[in-house]
């Protein structure tokens, strides 16, 4: 009885020393919280998992939202006020500023309840239940079955548990598959679309930086913003009216005012937008050597183009502000992970993974076996690399100027007529469309897009492979094989240029505008693309998807099955809540001595350069530096301002609340280190953190710099 016992915990124990020492990686979800209990006691967590996550009552899960479309935001009071950062709610700040209130160069602080400007569109997502309901949606489904089957049957449960869960609880609900469809989890969520701005830092504190410290280490970024939610009778989503009331929050973050040092235990609560953490060797050098290069190179031309015309022109600045945030981060972030990648040598370690895999299961020959699977993937995706490659090539490059791509709205108003719509339903679709072009207008100058056309043109035409149509050749012949002439004829001619040219083809509509617009020169270009696309790429990329569903399903179903001792499963992101912890920890790049977790006011300052605008420091932070008049923010002589901890992260993390060990606020999480960002592919503590604007910086620039220390009252602030 005895050797039992001690054999099995000698087993057990080496099954654990098994595991190779990847700590802190994991984004759990709410509900395998339970599961990681122990290791997040051990790691420091002092409140019982229920107080994160309650199925049946209130807890702190309730106080995390899905902020716009994309990041996460967390609830601050019981009057619905809610953190997030400055780069989540730069479009919207964008959208309510003009050149006279320019609320990214100046910022924006409400003086009281009525001051808060409401910002149409914005939404604040609450999650109301999570369920796994793999059971209900694979219900029907059998080993037998075709693919086509197989997809059909849970297409249908899934449509019908939507429709039955809304029925019974009255929120929206959303199916997601987990572990590439081998689970599959409901949110139910209630979406708010009265949120209105309450303070906003001008960009020389929330954007401090720029693109330059972008994913970078050591940072002073001050990226947060603070919006409130409205709610109509009986604290109930409502359209934004006067008289809403601001939302009533039964659960919402303490705010930590004591600070972190090294080795604190922290956490990330968020929704983490898409990691791709269990791909095949094979399916990662895709990403490796086609898509992260040309993005990257199209985007750096992108940049070149649109910077310069930045810099040069407040009111091009303006309009350009948030489109060139969105390009220029992507740019940098597929750098950093190419760079992280190749340090880690992630490829082959993904390779001996696979071998590992495949000698574990050495005894099963059936067709089904990793080794034939995994064969299988690296087949289609060889297959794949040309199709992926033209896709790619013409996305970013010819698709992404904009004049082009929005000659999209142009083939939506041909398939009016070619349907024949006619009267008030004619008039109301091309209203519909008219409306989509006037927020393009607005951020619009046809000087710029011209710019870029010159730019971009030549690096789409020189594309290798099957990248470039021969309609495209045609009409680059046209032009007289030049580019140039090529830009004039597009921006001279197309009836896209101006807002007012193209209105009548939706205000008054005519059966020849058919022709016009098919010799409009930028619907030429976008026509001659897409339906190239249409005819040469996408089935081959549509039969590669289908394909790579049903074998990554398989794939990740046997690494489940036979790789659980060597490494600990979590399902990769997908916009779904979930909690990842690690401690507060400083970094050493490669190449680099090490930084500490922290940065301060001094830095700030330090890099203040009046001539570079991304540097620029406000002249009253200065002036609150020089007179150190840091009131209760004051630590050490100066006040801190981001730190850095190893939580496994993602893009949509962005605005996430980061906790100390009792679940108090003690950050809101901005970013990731360079080095770092391949995360989303391969976790690696050594050289992966998360960057977090600290929750002291956060006050004091609210309380001094905002002078709106009445929203400090509505906080609940803990030492
Ligand atoms: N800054 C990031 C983003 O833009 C957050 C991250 O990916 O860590 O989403």
């Amino acid at each position: 009885m005895h050797g039992k016992i001690f054999s099995l915990s000698l087993i057990c124990s080496l099954f654990f020393n098994l595991k190779p020492a990847k700590a802190d990686e994991g984004m759990w979800r709410p509900a395998d919280l339970k599961k990681q209990e122990a290791a997040m006691q051990k790691a420091g967590l002092k409140i019982p998992i229920t107080d994160l996550y309650h199925d049946g009552k209130a807890a702190l899960n309730d106080a995390v939202v899905i902020f716009g479309g994309g990041c996460t935001g967390e609830v601050v009071s019981s009057q619905g006020l809610i953190f997030t950062n400055h780069h989540c709610g730069y479009g919207s700040v964008q959208s309510v500023s003009t050149n006279k209130n320019n609320y990214l160069i100046d910022g924006f602080w409400a003086k009281n309840n009525a001051e808060e400007i409401p910002v149409p569109g914005l939404t604040v997502t609450f999650i109301r239940k999570i369920e796994n309901v793999t059971g209900t949606i694979l219900k029907y489904v059998d080993t037998t079955m075709s693919e086509e089957d197989r997809n059909k049957s849970i297409n249908e449960q899934i449509q019908f548990t939507e429709k039955a869960l809304k029925n019974v609880y009255g929120y929206e609900a959303k199916v997601k598959p987990f572990y590439n469809g081998n689970e599959y989890w409901v949110t139910l969520t209630q979406v708010f679309e009265d949120v209105r701005l309450v303070g906003f830092p001008p960009n020389g504190i929330g954007k401090f930086g720029g693109d330059t410290d972008n994913w970078m280490w050591p940072r002073q970024t001050g990226d947060f913003g603070i919006f409130r939610v409205y709610a109509g009778a009986n604290n109930k989503p409502a359209k934004y009216n006067i008289n809403n009331k601001p939302y009533k929050a039964e659960k919402f973050f303490a705010i930590n005012t004591s600070g972190v040092k090294e080795g604190d235990y922290s956490m990330v609560y968020g929704f983490p937008y898409v990691t791709r953490e269990y791909l095949s060797a094979s399916q990662l050098s895709q990403t490796i050597d086609i898509s992260n290069p040309i993005r990257i190179e199209a985007r750096r031309l992108k940049l070149g183009v649109w910077d310069e015309a930045m810099r040069k022109d407040a009111d091009i600045f303006l309009k350009y502000a948030s489109k060139q945030s969105s390009v220029s981060n992507g740019y940098k972030k597929w750098q950093g992970e190419l760079r992280g990648l190749a340090i880690n040598e992630v490829p082959d370690k993904k390779r001996a993974y696979e071998q590992r895999l495949i000698a574990k299961t050495s005894q099963d020959t059936s067709a089904n076996s990793p080794r034939m699977i995994l064969s299988q993937i690296n087949a289609a995706v060889e297959n794949n690399n040309k199709y992926l490659r033209a896709l790619e090539s013409t996305g970013e490059t010819v698709l992404g100027i904009e004049i082009v791509r929005q000659a999209e709205s142009l083939q939506k108003v041909l398939d009016v007529h070619r349907k024949g719509i006619k009267g008030q339903a004619l008039t109301d679709t091309l209203a519909q469309l008219k409306k989509g072009l006037a927020g393009f207008y607005k951020n619009y100058e046809p000087e710029v897009d011209k710019a870029l056309f010159e730019t971009m043109m030549p690096f789409y035409y020189m594309q290798p492979g099957l990248a470039v149509p021969d309609r495209i050749k045609v009409l680059y012949a046209e032009n007289g094989n030049d580019f140039g002439k090529w830009a004039n004829n597009v921006f001279g001619q197309s009836a896209l240029v101006f807002s007012q040219l193209a209105a009548p083809y939706y205000d008054e509509p005519k059966a020849q505008d058919t022709i016009a617009i098919k010799n409009d020169p930028a619907f030429k270009i976008y026509d001659a693309v897409v339906s190239w696309q249409r005819t040469a790429v996408s089935p081959s990329m549509q039969a590669f998807n289908k394909r790579m569903d049903m074998l990554s399903r398989i794939y990740m179903k046997q690494q489940l099955d036979y790789m659980s001792a060597e490494r600990n499963f979590y399902p990769d992101a997908n916009q779904t809540l979930r909690l990842t912890f690690g401690p507060v920890k400083g970094i050493k790049p490669q190449g680099h001595s090490y930084y500490s977790y922290i940065s301060t006011l001094e830095d700030v300052v330090a890099k203040h350069n009046p001539d570079v605008e991304e540097f620029y420091v406000p002249a009253r932070l200065r002036d609150l530096h020089a007179r150190k008049d840091y009131g209760r923010w004051a630590v050490n002589g100066t006040v801190p301002v981001a730190f850095i901890a190893a939580n496994h992260t993602s893009g949509g993390n962005s605005g996430s609340p980061v906790l100390n060990a009792k679940g108090e606020l003690i950050g809101i999480n901005f970013d990731r280190i360079w080095d770092g960002t391949m995360s989303d592919l391969y976790y690696d503590p050594n050289l992966c953190r998360n960057i977090a604007v600290d929750i002291r910086y956060v006050m004091f620039i609210i309380e001094k710099y905002g002078n709106a220390s009445w929203l400090l009252k509505e906080m609940k602030l803990v030492k």
